[in-house]
């Protein structure tokens, strides 16, 4: 089948020509985003891959609709950045990753709290100036520290686990509860005491309605003092101004984020020399305890792999009318 992949980056098109050997699909690589503008390339190709950043809204929908596209294949498990409600009136399928790697994100997200916690960011800095003080560089046991996980499916879970690991108490926050965390010896709290007990918070939920800026200006001011916030999860689950309100008090003790609300006009882009317009953005850089990584929890090989095989293998599926539907992507997901 004809595939146009928007926003492919370079180190994608070997992958996806590798594992396409065994499904033969005649793949159409395309560096630009999915916009309304750009959604003309797709013309004559039934399938479309998109990927984080795209805009799957109803406009690009429409658009790609109007050139004959009938499948939208995302290379990811989060889909916020679609209209499904747009897509099912089209009648266009919407297929996902619903995993791949859950320890990527995981890995990542544990990696940012040690990181902000031991400060590692600025110790690097500081060595190649040949400054070798220790003053500000203090950091604190993991071990015994009270962890707040909020969403805890294929990603939160393993972050549970790793975190039971350093000896953390881990306790949850979860419309469903996971009985593999109970297992372990999870915890599951109501939102507000897991806001007023934890020393750090970390978001694995998906960004939909009920989680829009979850962590707004009432919930930072929950949290408690000096606390640290880490977001692998989508960048509108936090209120970033809210956010730089606590920072600028130093009510939250620190923050670690690999997804930023804004971030489809910056991430997975060369901007150097550039001026940066977003004053948001340009202010959280501005903090010695914020550490930011432009979504790239999901960056590696094994999650890769996982990502591009799904994803062949669900356009092979619909065209041979046999679609996984736990890859189905409906509105009955985010009701
Ligand atoms: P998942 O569907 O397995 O788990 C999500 C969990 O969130 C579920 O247990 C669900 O019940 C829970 N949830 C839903 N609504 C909630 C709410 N209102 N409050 C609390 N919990 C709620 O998804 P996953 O694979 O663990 O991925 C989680 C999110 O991570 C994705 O939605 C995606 O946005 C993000 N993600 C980020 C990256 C990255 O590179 N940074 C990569 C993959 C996924």
């Amino acid at each position: 089948m004809k595939l146009t992949i928007f926003s492919t980056k370079a180190y994608e098109r070997d992958q996806l020509n590798k594992y396409n050997q065994t499904h033969g699909h005649d793949l159409n690589f395309v560096e630009a985003r999915l916009t309304p503008a750009t959604a003309t390339l797709a013309r004559d190709t039934p399938a479309v891959s998109i990927f984080a950043n795209d805009d799957g809204g109803a406009e690009a929908l429409e658009a790609l609709h109007a050139v004959g596209v009938r499948l939208i294949a995302l290379r990811s498990a989060g889909f916020n950045h679609v209209d499904i409600e747009t897509a099912e009136q089209l009648g266009m399928t919407l297929l996902r990753v619903p995993a791949y790697s859950p320890h990527a994100i995981a890995e990542h997200t544990v990696g940012l709290m040690l990181a902000l916690n031991r400060k590692y960011h600025r110790a690097y800095n500081r060595i190649r100036e040949q400054n070798f003080e220790l003053d500000g560089l203090l950091g604190f046991d993991m071990n015994g520290k009270t962890v707040g996980v909020i969403g805890t499916g294929e990603i939160g879970a393993v972050v549970c686990k790793i975190l039971t690991g350093f000896g953390c108490r881990v306790q949850a926050f979860d419309v469903k509860e996971n009985p593999a965390c109970r297992e372990i010896g999870v915890d599951y709290v109501d939102l507000n005491a897991l806001y007023e007990s934890s020393d750090i918070i970390t978001l694995h939920c998906p960004l939909t309605p009920k989680t829009y800026h979850l962590l707004n200006a009432d919930a930072l001011a929950k949290m408690k003092p000096g606390a640290m916030l880490i977001n692998t999860s989508r960048g509108g689950v936090i209120d970033a101004r809210a956010a730089i309100d606590v920072l600028k008090s130093g009510h939250l003790g620190s923050l670690g984020i690999d997804v930023y609300e804004e971030e489809a006009d910056l991430f997975f882009k060369n901007l150097s020399g550039t001026i940066i317009q977003d004053d948001v953005f340009a202010r959280l850089l501005t903090f010695p305890n914020v550490l930011i990584t432009a979504h790239q929890a999901f960056f590696t090989e094994e999650a890769l792999a996982g990502i591009y095989g799904t994803t062949l293998q669900n356009v092979t599926d619909f065209e041979n009318d046999a679609i996984d539907d736990k890859k189905r992507v409906t509105s009955a997901l985010v009701a």
